[in-house]
């Protein structure tokens, strides 16, 4: 058995332990009873530390040029892949901690590095200034970093969300202060230490624990300027209280239940409808932006069924270290039982649901948070595995009959994070997602493999506020400041 894995605190450019000495143990969900490794279980007193170091180094590092901050980016992204052994073993660690299939954690973990090098490039643009020429006044517009910035990541995808506001903080002059999930919290860890090291002490700073113990003490700290997190609903208003008391700004991207409209002329080929299924089901559904709702028009929805239910059974369910396993299990027990419930509850109101995958090892099934693909077919919306986010692997097929009624059903929701609107007309596609309240329209695709990195992402409604990636995600780490003159002065 592979040895258990302990993470420390990354304070001040330091691996320590937490000031109590304290750990907390995670277990592999494909195997609950398989200790994977312990993590430091900060308490306020390692808040304060972190704080205080953010703190301490934010003038040197906001100071620096734009163009500095993006050589210390391009030496992180190099940095994080340089030792091949050392990554594999990242990789293989985050499959067993987090249960995703090493392929997707591997992809998570070899893309992190493109968010610095993307953010660097901005180097140039961000430190352009616009010049306002008067009468009356002539002014500049310029941009500031605000201090230390509290990051909260959940554990869904905690290193592709961390690349979503990381490296945007940094070029933006910002220091940070970090805080994964618990369920989610030692090859992230492992990652932010690594990159931590390429930075002047107290740029980056870590802390593991739990919520209830270090989440309001890091939010309502004094020195924290911005908050940016990115979870679930309920706690995103808990983090706009929170904001409140010290008057920051805090960006909240939080669920979605995204709808997919795939219109009569579709094109439902096989690459078209594996790209379906890829964006239910990829990472067993537990992605913000993963396609949640699907509504076809009646005269496809028998063979957009049949189609998505041939790939869903060719599935292979299991512990994602094993080669031939294509899903893996949900990460932890209370996600699991809540999408359980849901399933539970279309089934007991007379849906009919597909369970459908190959199970090589039912005794491994049954003991670990697995769940097989799961499709729901034409149930009532009113149940909550339509309204509501799934964030697992089920997802329910509604048929409509016109388009208007397509696009009523997309935005009757509390959320509007993505969507997609699938057809060959580019016209109608594009007059169908101006319509859609969505903060990210997909045309032919959804999810990750349909994302430009470059855009801007965030959600209308519930689904959040403000926006991560792209120039306005750096921007937001940044308050402009006008510095003007009487006219003639300064231009
Ligand atoms: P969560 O329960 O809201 O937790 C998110 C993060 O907040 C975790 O690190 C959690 O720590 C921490 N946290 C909880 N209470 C806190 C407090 N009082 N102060 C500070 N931090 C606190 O969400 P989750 O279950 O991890 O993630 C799933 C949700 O995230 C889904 O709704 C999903 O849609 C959403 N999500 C949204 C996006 C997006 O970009 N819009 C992306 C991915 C996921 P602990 O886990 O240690 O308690
Ligand atoms: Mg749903």
């Amino acid at each position: 058995m592979t040895k258990s894995v302990h993470t420390q605190l990354y304070i001040d450019g330091k691996w320590q332990d937490s000031l109590s000495g304290e750990e907390f143990a995670i277990y592999n969900p494909a195997r609950p009873n398989e200790l994977v490794g312990y993590a430091a279980n900060a308490d306020s007193r390692d808040v304060d530390l972190a704080c205080d170091a953010a703190s301490a180094a934010f003038s040197e590092w906001s100071e620096l040029s734009y163009q500095k901050r993006a050589d210390y980016l391009t030496k992180v992204a190099d940095y994080l892949v340089e030792d091949a052994q050392e990554l594999e073993n990242r990789i293989n660690l985050f499959t067993r901690e987090h249960g995703k299939i090493l392929r997707e954690a591997s992809i998570e973990m070899n893309r992190f590095g493109d968010r610095f090098f993307l953010c660097a490039n901005y180097a140039q643009k961000l430190a352009e200034e616009e010049n306002l020429a008067g009468p009356p006044f002539d002014t500049i517009l310029t941009h500031q970093a605000r201090g230390p910035a509290a990051l909260v990541v959940p554990w869904n995808w905690p290193i592709s969300i961390l690349g979503a506001k990381l490296p945007q903080a940094l070029i933006a002059g910002n220091t940070v202060v970090i805080k994964p999930s618990q369920n989610s919290c030692l090859a992230t860890s492992l990652t932010i230490g690594r990159l931590a090291e390429v930075l002047p002490k107290g740029v980056v700073n870590l802390l593991t624990g739990s919520a209830s113990r270090i989440g309001d003490q890091l939010l309502v700290h004094k020195k924290i300027k911005q908050i940016n997190f990115t979870g679930s609903v309920p706690v995103g208003r808990h983090v706009m209280r929170q904001a409140a008391e010290n008057l920051v700004p805090a960006t909240l991207e939080l669920g979605g239940n995204d709808a997919g409209l795939i219109l009569q002329d579709a094109n439902l080929d096989g690459a078209a409808i594996q790209r379906i299924y890829l964006a239910s089901f990829m990472s067993t559904g537990q992605i913000c932006m993963a396609l949640k709702r699907i509504y076809v028009h009646r005269s496809r929805y028998d063979e957009l069924v049949a189609g998505l239910c041939k790939i869903a059974d060719k599935q292979v369910i299991g512990d994602g270290l094993l080669p031939e396993t294509t899903m893996g299990p949900i990460n932890n027990h209370n996600q699991y039982k809540t999408v359980m419930k849901m399933i539970d509850d279309a089934k007991a109101a007379g849906a009919d649901v597909r369970e459908l995958g190959q199970v090589p090892d039912q005794e491994l099934y049954e003991k670990g948070f697995f769940q097989k693909p799961t499709i729901v077919l034409n149930p009532d919306i009113e149940l909550s595995i339509v309204k509501e986010e799934q964030f697992g692997p089920a997802v329910p097929i509604v048929p409509f009959d016109t388009e208007e009624e397509a696009i009523a059903l997309a935005n009757n929701s509390e959320f509007g994070l993505c969507s997609s609107v699938w057809t060959e007309d580019r016209e109608r596609a594009l007059n169908i997602a101006r319509k859609i309240e969505a903060g990210y329209t997909y045309l032919n695709g959804h999810g990750p493999l349909a994302q430009d990195a470059r855009a801007p992402f965030g959600g209308f409604k519930s689904s959040g506020i403000g926006r991560n990636l792209g120039f306005d995600g750096i921007r937001a780490f940044q308050e402009t400041h006008a510095i003007s003159a009487p006219q003639g002065w300064l231009f």
